[in-house]
């Protein structure tokens, strides 16, 4: 299974991606960082990926 994963462009943060389309918008769980990620910063393939297969990728 290919995982997709978003990194924080901010502090490295790595995000998975089920966590970013749960929330569409959260903010950066790295400590002290204040960026704002979304589902939409994916990149489309990755996106497209992800909601094709999503019931695979509930935790
Ligand atoms: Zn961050």
């Amino acid at each position: 299974m290919r995982i997709i994963t978003h990194s924080c462009p901010a502090c490295g943060t790595v995000i998975a991606a089920n966590e970013l389309e749960d929330n569409r918008v959260m903010k950066c769980p790295g400590l002290d960082c204040q960026e704002v990620l979304r589902f939409d910063d994916l990149p489309e393939d990755a996106r497209e990926h992800f909601l094709e297969h999503r019931d695979r990728y509930q935790i």
